[in-house]
């Protein structure tokens, strides 16, 4: 991509388990946006301290985009390094503050993160400087139904968290887990559409261009999911399940049926929408996987292809 972004702006693009971490410099103190995963907490310090990053300069504040573990997860080593503070969208700073494993998506998700307080609340509608840059904050719920997305109109970059993807967008709630989701989803991606964007910086993948075409394919994905919430159900816990992959590296195939049981996003999930025996839907699990080309089977173990 020919310079598409400002030189006060670097992307550090990560992989599936650690959100992309973009960093925004400025004499007037440089902002940090997401942590990634917890995991990889040592490789985000590096980054950070890496000549393309702050270098031994120090950060002015971490910004969060939503609250889930693969965007948080390093806040609390971020700002144990930095002493910096943490501005989080307001609609979901009541979870942090309780720390609510259950709708953050951490235990009931098998995943986990470093507790940490906030400091500032982003509210929809405001405008943050950033790195010499204006920022408007819209709400972006559907995904995570907390989240924001970042929009600068004089460079028409939006940063849009898991909202929006080249390919599609985070996981999403079936509607007998979260009637809201779904709707919130669509309408998400009506307030995307009707900005003026020329470059999307996505919680996940490489900044890309064609944002017509991403909308298009996430239009046409969000039509097929209100026609089947059982569509819903498995990609979402297909996700969930390459994502437990990712940091627990394998699983042996045979405890996958206690494993579903036992964790409850998959629990949920089937007892209110798919309605499979556990066995079966370990195995239906495993077979879309793998014909995907995500997983494979390794010595009797799952494992991220
Ligand atoms: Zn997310």
């Amino acid at each position: 991509m020919h310079s598409p972004l400002p030189p006060q702006m670097h992307v550090f693009v990560r992989d599936w388990l650690s959100a992309n971490n973009i960093l925004l410099k400025s004499r007037d103190g440089h902002v940090l946006i997401d942590s990634g995963y917890v995991s990889h907490a040592p490789l985000t310090l590096a980054l950070l301290a890496s000549p393309r990053g702050l270098a031994d300069e120090p950060l002015a504040k971490l910004v969060n985009t939503h609250g889930h573990s693969d965007h948080i997860g390093g806040n609390a080593t971020v700002r144990a390094k930095y002493g910096c503070p943490i501005a989080f969208p307001a609609a979901e700073a009541p979870l942090i503050e309780r720390w609510d494993e259950r709708a953050l998506w951490l235990s009931w998700a098998d995943q986990t993160a470093d507790r940490f307080t906030v400091d500032e609340l982003l509210q929809p509608g405001s405008t943050h400087v950033w790195g010499d840059l204006e920022w408007q904050l819209f709400a972006a719920p559907g995904h995570d139904m907390g989240a924001l997305v970042f929009y600068n109109p004089e460079h028409r970059i939006l940063v849009s968290g898991d909202a929006l993807w080249e390919n599609g967008y985070g996981l999403i709630m079936p509607p007998s887990l979260d009637p809201d989701a779904l709707p919130a989803t669509r309408d998400t991606l009506d307030v995307i559409a009707g900005l003026d964007v020329r470059v999307v910086i996505p919680g996940h993948g490489e900044p890309f261009r064609d944002v017509a075409a991403a909308l298009d394919r996430a239009y046409r994905r969000t039509a097929a999911f209100e026609a089947d919430e059982r569509r819903i159900g498995r990609h979402a816990a297909k996700v969930i399940l390459t994502f437990n992959l990712l940091h627990r590296r394998r699983m042996p195939v045979a405890d996958l049926p206690a494993y579903v049981e036992r964790i409850g996003i998959y629990r949920d999930i089937n007892a209110l929408v798919l309605r499979m025996t556990p066995r079966d839907l370990a195995a239906m699990l495993v077979d879309e996987l793998t014909r995907a080309g995500v997983v494979r089977v390794e010595d009797g173990d799952l494992v991220v292809a």
